[in-house]
C-alpha cells in the first residue's frame, strides 16, 4: 500500500500530511512490541487508516483543510483516532478536504484539488473526498471522514468506495473540528462493506469527553457477516425495502436512477418487497439544511480568532487582530457562510429564517419515522449525477448545493446511511461508479451492514 501510495499521490493529491518513514515505523513498532509480548494487537493490527483533516491527531498537523490552522498539531488524538490507534491501526496521513467541511468537491480546501482516481479531470466529491479518494485508489485500506450533510456519502459514491454515515451520537464527536454541531458525525470509508462495519465497531460508543455521545450499547458489528457458500437463494426475504420516489425524479441524471432501478430488481431477487415510497417533505431538506448549517458553523467558526490557534496577523488593536487573521485565514467559501449564518441569526431575522428551518427539521424527522415505520431500510441514489469535471460548479454555489438534495435529509433526521457502489455510468475513460444509499432506524447500522453485504 505504502509503494502505491507513493505512486498514485503525486496525482491524486489526496493527503495534506504524510509522515515520513519514521514516523510510521514508530507506530508499527509499538504493534511488534505488543505482539513480541504475546499481546493481541487488535483487529486492525497494522492496518493502514486515513484520516480526514479535520479529526485531530497529536503527531500530525490538522488543518482542517485551512490556511486558518496552516501548521497547527493538536495535543491530543481525537477519540475515534485514538481507538483506531489502540486497536492497531497506524495512521497513514491526514487526508484533504473542503474548508471545515464546507463544500461538495474538495476544490474548496485551501491547499490543492484531489482528482477522482477513475478520471482524474472529475472531483472525487466532498468535503472528505482526500479520504474517498484514498480508499479508492488503495492508497489506504480504510479512512475516517465526516458528514455533515453527505461527505461521507457522495465521496464514497463519485469514489466507488462504501462510506457510512453513523446514526448521530454513535460515534463521539470528540476532537472532530466543528462545523454544525447538531448535524456532524464522523463516518468511515472502506472498499468492502465487512471492512467499514470493522472500522465503525472500533470507533462507535459512548464517550465522556462528548456529551452527545450515546450510551446505546455497540452491537459487534463484525458479527453480521455471512459466508457467501452459506447463502440460500433468498437471503433478505420478508426484508421490506421503500424506494424514496422524489429521489428518482427530475433533476437526478437518467444513468443513476438506471442504476438504482436495477438495484430495487436485485433487492427482489434478494427476496425484498420493493414499494416506492413518497417522502413529501424531501425537497424542503436542502434550504433547511443550508439554514441550520451555517447559522452553526458561524458560531463555531469564532473560535478562529486568530489568538488561540493558527494564523495570527499582528496588529495593533484587538479587533484589527480577529479581522486580520480571519480575512487571511478563511477561504472565501467560509467567509460567505460566516456571513450567511450570522444573518440567518440575527434580530429580525431568526424567526423566519433559523426557526422555521428548525420546524421543517421536525417535520422531515417525522415524515422519516413514518417511513421507516413501513419499511426497514429506505434506499435512494446517493448523489443525482454521478462525478463532475474539476472547475464544472466551482462558480455555481447554488448549483453544487443542490447537488447534496440526497443526503441533507438524513443528517437532519439524524438516522445512519450507508452508501456503497451498484451500478456505473458511461462516462469517462472507465465509466464513471454510481453510489446507492440506504438508509435505517436510528442506531440500526448493524442492519444496514447486513442487508449491505449481502447486496454487495
Ligand atoms: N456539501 C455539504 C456542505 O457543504 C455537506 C458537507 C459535509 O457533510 N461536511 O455543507
Amino acid at each position: 500500500r505504502l509503494a502505491r501510495l507513493r505512486l498514485t499521490e503525486p496525482r491524486l493529491r489526496a493527503f495534506l500530511h504524510l509522515p515520513d518513514d519514521d514516523a510510521l515505523l514508530a507506530q508499527a513498532r509499538r504493534l511488534d512490541a505488543l505482539i513480541a509480548a504475546g499481546d493481541d494487537p487488535g483487529p486492525l493490527a497494522g492496518v493502514l487508516v486515513g484520516v480526514k483533516d479535520n479529526i485531530c491527531t497529536k503527531d500530525m498537523p490538522s488543518t482542517g483543510g485551512s490556511r486558518v490552522l496552516a501548521g497547527y498539531r493538536p495535543p491530543f488524538d481525537a477519540t475515534a483516532v485514538k481507538r483506531v490507534r489502540e486497536l492497531g491501526g497506524i495512521v497513514v496521513g491526514k487526508t484533504n478536504m473542503d474548508e471545515f467541511g464546507m463544500g461538495s468537491t474538495t476544490e474548496a480546501s485551501a491547499f490543492q484539488v484531489t482528482a477522482n482516481p477513475w478520471d482524474e479531470s472529475r472531483v472525487p466529491g466532498g468535503s472528505s473526498g482526500g479520504s474517498a479518494a484514498a480508499v479508492s485508489a488503495r492508497q489506504c485500506v480504510v479512512s475516517l471522514g465526516s458528514d455533515t450533510g453527505g461527505s461521507v456519502r457522495q465521496p464514497a459514491s463519485f469514489c466507488g468506495v462504501v462510506g457510512l454515515k453513523p446514526t448521530y451520537g454513535r460515534v463521539s464527536r470528540f476532537g472532530l473540528m466543528a462545523y454544525a454541531s447538531s448535524l456532524d458525525t464522523i463516518g468511515c470509508f472502506g472498499s468492502s462493506v465487512a471492512d467499514t462495519g470493522i472500522l465503525l465497531h472500533a470507533i462507535a460508543g459512548h464517550d465522556r469527553f462528548d456529551a452527545t455521545s450515546s450510551k446505546q450499547e455497540v452491537p459487534d458489528f463484525q458479527f453480521h457477516f455471512v459466508s457467501m457458500s452459506s447463502l440460500e437463494s433468498k437471503p433478505l426475504k420478508g426484508l421490506r425495502v421503500g424506494l424514496i420516489r422524489e429521489t428518482i425524479d427530475k433533476g437526478v441524471d437518467a444513468g443513476v436512477i438506471s442504476a438504482i432501478r436495477a438495484a430495487a430488481m436485485h433487492f427482489e431477487e434478494l427476496g425484498c418487497s420493493v414499494n416506492e415510497v413518497s417522502l413529501p417533505s424531501f425537497s424542503l431538506g436542502l434550504p433547511a439544511y443550508y439554514i441550520l448549517a451555517v447559522s452553526e458553523s458561524s458560531s463555531n467558526l469564532s473560535r478562529y480568532d486568530g489568538i488561540r490557534y493558527g494564523n495570527q496577523v499582528y496588529a495593533d488593536e484587538l479587533d484589527s487582530l480577529y479581522g486580520g487573521s480571519r480575512a487571511e485565514g478563511f477561504g472565501s467559501e467560509v467567509k460567505m457562510r460566516i456571513l450567511m449564518g450570522t444573518y440567518a441569526l440575527s434580530a429580525g431575522y431568526y424567526d423566519a429564517y433559523y426557526k422555521r428551518a428548525q420546524q421543517v427539521r421536525t417535520i422531515i424527522r417525522n415524515s422519516f419515522k413514518e417511513a421507516l415505520s413501513q419499511n426497514d431500510i429506505l434506499i435512494s441514489p446517493a448523489a443525482p449525477s454521478a462525478a463532475y469535471k474539476i472547475g464544472e460548479k466551482k462558480n455555481d454555489p447554488l448549483a453544487m448545493y443542490a447537488g447534496d438534495i440526497m443526503t441533507v435529509n438524513v443528517n437532519l433526521a439524524g438516522l445512519p446511511a450507508l452508501v456503497l457502489p451498484c451500478g456505473f455510468v458511461e462516462d469517462g475513460p472507465a465509466g464513471l461508479p454510481v453510489g446507492l444509499q440506504m438508509i435505517g432506524a436510528a442506531f440500526n447500522e448493524g442492519e444496514l451492514l447486513r442487508v449491505g453485504h449481502i447486496f454487495e
